[in-house]
């Protein structure tokens, strides 16, 4: 009997998905390379595992794998971002007919989306490239995910990628059209990239907790406890809480981890991004940098015993921590949404952003509250700074964030993500910023000229500036 989805890629989230699938009572069939010695029979050996993949075939031949489908064939590809994606489908390309649909789910860059669509649709394949968050449990559990490119392709498979999504407090699924060409993976790449501020806002939190106010792991879990409600609740906070009481013997297990964070990529892909776009996320790249930074473990090792800076000796008052734990927080989400806003608007994506955000309230690691009350925000307001409520919070937390800061810095505590939230606030709210000066020096050594404020669209005027 033909089967109903196929997956291609049985690693740590495409057998994930499956079992999901299969609990939803879909008939799969599934796949899996054959490397001599090294992987062999991977997709049988799991289908026998798993009771729930009772209805699924198993397959390391691609081409009996793709006659196994019914057609029209609708095929998850859940291998490694780049090369791979690119042979499983120029191996695919002499097995599939017009009609089919392929869906690439890994991280995939979204100008590689653009193109592997370009070159399908060309063959009458349809492609879908859709960001998948959740990691494994929530690819088991109802992940979040964000299909990009035909609409009528994505028509095809909604009613699958519903099923196993994660949903919403209205149950709705947290799985959305996202819009046209690889505009699923650049949402999938900013959501990555609100993940890397929304990590290192917790572990600045952290380290002021346990080095200015010298709290252990548990006692911070503790404070991190009593801020996991209401409009501070959010997904990565509740799993740190785990991560901090986690003890091996009587040791912390957090004290036994390498202080060198790694990064797959998507951090970086989405600083050029957005600096392509002009649209600053400079919390994204704050964090980015900081696990750049925390990669120089035998640099920091030699130069801490260079530099020893005065320490301050005040606390900093948890309340306020808090406070600008959130600020910092709303800040990294602001600048996330509006380079998803200025991509839509200069590749015409035509982004939904509500429809978009609301993908994020369940299933995905940045899930939060402060997406929830995002959402209920954007139907009124095109800029959420705007906004009575955002108004309020900034208003009332802005010193809180000014005293952290401080108080980090005196006591030498990098806080790469807090600071800057704090700048790029302090900037978007200036009404006379620094760029004349900015200008004045271009115009002085390239010719580049500037515009004068008493006649802003009027011609550009060149100085000599020497006479
Ligand atoms: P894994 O490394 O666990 O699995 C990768 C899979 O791809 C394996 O089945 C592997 O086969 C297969 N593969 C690799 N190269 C080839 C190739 N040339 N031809 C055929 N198959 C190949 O990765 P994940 O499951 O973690 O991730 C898959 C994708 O999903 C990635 O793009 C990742 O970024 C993305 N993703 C991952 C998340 C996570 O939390 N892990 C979350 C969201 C997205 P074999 O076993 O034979 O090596």
């Amino acid at each position: 009997m033909k089967t109903e989805f196929g997956i291609i890629g049985l690693g740590v989230m495409g057998k994930s998905l499956a079992r999901n699938f299969a609990n939803n009572g879909f008939s799969l069939s599934l796949f899996n390379r054959h490397v001599d010695n090294i992987e062999e029979n991977v997709a049988t050996n799991f289908i026998n595992q798993f009771s729930e993949l009772s209805n699924s075939q198993g397959f390391d031949n691609l081409e009996t794998f793709v006659n196994s489908l019914q057609t029209p064939r609708k095929i998850l590809i859940m291998v490694n971002a780049g090369k791979a994606v690119d042979m499983v489908i120029d191996n695919l390309l002499s097995h599939i007919e017009p009609g089919d649909i392929l869906i690439d789910g890994g991280n995939s860059h979204y100008k590689k989306t653009d193109k592997r669509g370009q070159l399908l649709s060309n063959k009458g394949i349809h492609f879908i490239g859709m960001g998948v968050s959740g990691g494994e449990e929530g690819a088991l559990t109802g992940p979040s995910l964000m299909p990009g490119g035909h609409m009528d392709a994505y028509k095809l498979v909604e009613g699958f990628l519903q099923n196993i999504a994660a949903k919403d407090d209205n149950n709705n699924p947290c799985c959305k059209y996202i819009g046209t060409e690889g505009s699923g993976h650049f949402v999938k790449m900013v959501h990555n990239g609100i993940e890397y501020a929304e990590m290192q806002i917790i572990a600045e939190a952290y380290s002021i907790l346990r080095f200015i106010n010298k709290l252990e792991p548990t006692e911070i879990a503790s404070i991190f406890e009593t801020w996991n409600h209401g409009d501070t609740k959010n997904y990565l906070l509740e799993i740190t809480i785990d991560i901090l009481k986690k003890k091996e013997g009587d040791t912390y297990l957090i004290d036994l981890i390498l202080d060198q964070s790694s990064h797959k990529g998507t951090g970086s892909w989405t600083t050029i991004a957005s600096a392509e776009l002009g649209a600053p996320f400079t919390l994204s790249s704050a964090a980015l940098n900081a696990r750049f930074v925390s990669a120089l473990k035998e640099k920091r090792v030699t130069l801490s015993q260079l530099y020893e800076f005065n320490e301050n000796t005040s606390l900093v008052n948890v309340d306020s921590l808090k406070k600008a734990y959130q600020l910092a927080r709303i800040i990294n989400h602001y600048q996330g949404l509006d380079v998803i806003e200025n991509a839509s608007n200069t590749y015409g994506w035509h982004i939904d952003l509500k429809n978009t955000v609301s993908v994020w309230t369940n299933g995905c690691i940045i899930a939060s509250e402060l997406i929830k009350k995002i959402i209920s925000i954007i139907e009124t307001n095109s800029n959420i700074l705007e906004s009575d409520y955002f108004v309020e919070v900034i208003k009332t937390s802005h010193h809180s964030l000014k005293d952290i800061v401080l108080t980090s810095l005196n006591h030498n505590i990098p806080i790469p993500c807090f600071s800057e939230s704090l700048n790029y606030l302090n900037s978007v709210t200036q009404e006379s910023g620094t760029g004349n000066i900015i200008q004045a020096q271009r115009d002085y050594f390239g010719t580049h000229t500037y515009k004068r404020k008493d006649d802003p669209t009027g011609p550009s005027h060149h100085t000599n500036w020497k006479s």
